[in-house]
């Protein structure tokens, strides 16, 4: 274990931000963890993997807590293979290792930054995938309580990108490790947008029966880049807001304001009473893709990513990038966005 006092933090944010906390716990296993002494540390204690969903607001006064648990446990069963992770192990590096080993599962959710217990809480997902769908239980200790126990999936109450860690017991557990369960059986997930065409594309429409986890892994990196900042080349947290879920009214409101400006049909998913509407298709025809204030800026390719478009952004200027913007998609469609980011 090692204990950092007044520690720079760029490396454990994706935004690169230069700011520092006061106190970092970095622990190496679960029997560490025993022995840190909560109440003494500076306050507040707060759990973080590799900073990939956080905007850090400034310098962080209290403790962060960071997990080294970096193990890849295979037990094998007759249909699939029970995995044990360690949750500091980066999510990527399960994805390979699964691909290596034939296993399906996680192929479609390579390279989304971060770590196997912050996918755990946030329950990470894309391209039709989600980590719920292969979570079996997650090891937990509780500081307040010195316990270590094991959650069955079943009572995390997953849905989309959340679950009760990020709820109602946001705090409350460290992840330790996390048991996933891959398949041995053929199961490729290709519905997804434009994962099959670019399956075809890459190794032929007749290789389409014949998929493996590292040719579908491979794709979707391919997509991925394409897409979306490197975090080594521009800082970013991926997806900054939330995809709205609004009124029928709102919806229509908003399909006015298109008709009158003429930009255009409006992007929607219909869910029962309500509606969803692409964020990033809001930010976009407010005129903000690609566009920088400061040293902040909006991805020239996905209006949804904020990013440190200088890499000398400060909190304080993507802070203000995120209240313009909130603030023009309200005034030019009277939707208020939510960030997805955690602020700390
Ligand atoms: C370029 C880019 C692309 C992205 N694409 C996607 C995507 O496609 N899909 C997607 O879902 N997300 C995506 N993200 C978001 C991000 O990768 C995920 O949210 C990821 O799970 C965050 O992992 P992390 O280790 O960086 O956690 P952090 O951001 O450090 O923490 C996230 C949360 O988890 C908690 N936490 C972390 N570790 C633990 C632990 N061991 N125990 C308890 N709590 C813990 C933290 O307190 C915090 O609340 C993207 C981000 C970037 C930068």
């Amino acid at each position: 274990m090692d204990v950092f006092s007044d520690v720079p933090l760029q490396r454990l944010n994706t935004f690169a931000l230069k700011v520092r906390a006061a106190c970092l716990v970095e622990y190496d296993s679960s029997a560490e963890l025993e022995e840190i002494d909560f109440k003494v540390l500076p306050q507040p204690v707060k759990h973080i993997g590799g900073g990939s969903n956080l905007l850090f607001t400034g310098d962080f006064p209290g403790t962060l807590l960071h997990s080294r648990i970096r193990f890849i446990k295979p037990v094998e069963m007759q249909e699939y293979v029970l995995v044990k992770v360690g949750s500091g192990v980066l999510w990527d590096d399960l994805c390979a290792w699964a691909a290596d080993h034939g296993l399906w599962g996680v192929e479609n959710l390579s390279l989304i930054p971060g770590e196997v217990g912050a996918a755990a809480v946030q329950n990470i997902g894309a391209y039709g995938a989600e980590a719920a769908d292969v979570i079996e239980s997650v090891e937990v200790y509780e500081p307040a309580t010195k316990a270590f126990s094991v959650i069955p999936a079943a009572d995390c109450a997953y849905g989309y990108r959340t679950s009760r860690f990020k709820e109602q017991w946001k705090g409350k557990y460290i992840v330790t490790s996390v048991n996933i369960k891959l398949s041995k059986e053929y199961s490729p997930r290709t519905e997804y947008g434009n994962v099959r065409s670019a399956l075809a594309e890459r190794y032929g429409e007749l290789e389409m029966d014949n998929l493996t986890p590292s040719r579908v892994r491979e794709t979707v990196i391919a997509i991925r880049r394409t897409k979306l900042p490197d975090p080594k080349e521009v800082g970013s947290a991926g997806s900054f807001f939330r995809n709205p879920i609004v009124s029928k009214e709102a919806y229509r409101h908003v399909e006015e304001v298109a008709a009158r400006e003429a930009i255009g049909d409006v992007p929607h998913y219909n869910m029962g009473d309500q509606i969803k509407i692409p964020a990033a298709w809001l930010i976009e025809k407010c005129g903000w893709k690609g566009k920088t204030l400061g040293n902040a800026g909006v991805y020239p390719k996905q209006a949804l990513v904020i990013i440190n478009a200088t890499g000398e952004a400060t909190p304080a200027e993507i802070l203000a990038l995120e209240k313009a913007i909130v603030e023009s998609v309200r005034n030019k469609f009277a939707i208020t966005l939510t960030p997805e980011v955690e602020h700390i």
